[in-house]
Order: C-alpha cells, then sequence, then structure tokens
C-alpha cells in the first residue's frame, strides 16, 4: 500500500505516519527527517540543505526525488510506503507520478489532514521528539506517563526542531498555502484524494484512517 498524507506542518502526518507504520507495516518516508538526517551528518547536501531549511523555504525538486527514489528501492520499501511532506509542491507531485510509474508502482490513497491554521504554531511549538527511537510527543497534547521518558524505548533525551518556533511556523504556513495546498486539487481531479478532520483527538483521527485504508 502505497500513500500520501498532505497536510500543513504540524496537522499530525508525522504522528499518524508512525502509527499506520506500525499497523499496516509500511514505512514512512518523511522528506524532512531525510534532510535534517543529511544536515545532522555534515555532508555536501546536507550543507546545501540547511540553510534553505532555516529560512523555512523548500528544497530543490531534483534533490528530493532523487533522495527519495533512491529510498524506494529499498528492501524495506516492498511492503509499501507513506509520504509524509512530499510532495510539496505541483511540479513535485508530477514528478512524484512520472518517478512511480517509471517503477511500475502506485498510488492507493492521498489523504488529507484538515486543520485550523491558529492550532498548528500551538501544537509546532509544544512538540518534541525522542533522541533515540524517533517516537513523537507534545507538551500539552501528548505527554509521555512518566515525565521525562520515552513510553516506547525509555529513553531520557528529548529534541526538538530548530525550525519549530513560531515566526518560522508562521512562514511554513504561509508556504503551505502557496505551494502546497494546490496539491489536493491535483488528487482530486485523479480521483484518489480523501479527506479527514485532523482537528480531532490522535487516536480519532487514526481511526479516520484506517477506515479509509481498510
Ligand atoms: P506534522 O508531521 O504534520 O508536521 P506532527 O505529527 O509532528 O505534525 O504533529 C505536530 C504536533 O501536534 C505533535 O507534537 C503531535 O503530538 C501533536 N498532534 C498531532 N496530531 C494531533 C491531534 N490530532 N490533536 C492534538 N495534537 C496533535
Ligand atoms: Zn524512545
Amino acid at each position: 500500500m502505497n500513500l500520501i498524507l498532505l497536510g500543513p506542518p504540524g496537522s499530525g502526518k508525522g504522528t499518524q505516519s508512525k502509527r499506520l507504520e506500525d499497523k499496516y507495516k509500511v514505512v514512512q518516508l518523511s522528506t524532512g527527517e531525510m534532510l535534517r538526517a543529511e544536515v545532522a551528518s555534515g555532508s555536501d547536501l546536507g550543507k546545501q540543505a540547511k540553510g534553505i531549511m532555516d529560512a523555512g523555504k523548500f528544497v530543490s525538486d531534483d534533490i528530493i526525488i532523487g533522495m527519495i527514489s533512491n529510498r524506494v528501492d529499498q528492501d524495506d520499501c516492498k511492503g509499501g510506503f507513506i509520504l509524509d511532506g512530499f510532495p510539496r509542491t505541483v511540479p513535485q507531485a508530477e514528478a512524484l507520478s512520472q518517478m512511480l510509474k517509471d517503477k511500475s508502482l502506485k498510488l492507493d490513497h492521498v489523504i488529507e489532514l484538515e486543520v485550523d491554521d491558529e492550532a498548528m504554531v500551538e501544537r509546532i511549538c509544544g512538540r518534541y521528539t525522542c533522541a533515540k527511537c524517533g517516537a513523537g510527543y507534545h507538551d500539552s497534547f501528548q505527554r509521555p506517563e512518566k515525565e521525562g521518558v520515552c513510553d516506547k524505548c525509555g529513553g531520557t533525551e528529548f529534541v526538538r526542531r530548530a525550525d519549530d518556533n513560531a515566526e518560522t511556523v508562521r512562514a511554513r504556513l504561509r508556504v503551505y498555502h502557496e505551494q502546497t495546498a494546490p496539491i489536493a486539487k491535483f488528487y482530486s481531479d485523479l480521483g484518489i484524494l480523501k479527506s479527514v478532520d485532523g482537528m480531532a483527538d490522535i487516536d480519532i483521527v487514526t481511526r479516520q484512517l484506517a477506515s479509509i485504508i481498510g
């Protein structure tokens, strides 16, 4: 099963992808995480990407498509994948269609998480992840059972993204509406777009997704 989750930053794409991974044995492909891994490793690509990402802008299409294409070829993607944070522009969506066609793969569902922008700043500014296993948490909406200890792996170190501050979030939301929102129409014209209410509780959103995916 190959899936795209669409929605602005903070809409819950990462949170839901992690849950779907466990449930459907698919792999979450987060271009943001891939790029942040490049930045952390200090690779040439990482250095290039850092300045662009710090400004809340997008990295070039060729870089991203190449990165996704390599990733999809790896063995763990055989059972399917969830694209989280990609495509971000209509040209990327077109390039993705071509790439999948070349690999004889298809998209089963494109699901949009519908949310209110105002709520996204609070969600993003409160989010953090376990440094060891990547499990996601939130200061108000999703705290670990035991304060300071990861529910999944027992890790005690947590990280926050450098670009998760109110100012950058507003810039990311603006760019989202200008460039990414038109993608919904692209997929609805292809007849594969579905929407869920991303303002609902995390568990309810998961249930809504499961009822679409089956
Ligand atoms: P995205 O990957 O779309 O940027 P995340 O999955 O990282 O968004 O979610 C952003 C933050 O909001 C996280 O801290 C997450 O725990 C929290 N969150 C996600 N979905 C919901 C929800 N339905 N209700 C409340 N908080 C949520
Ligand atoms: Zn952990």
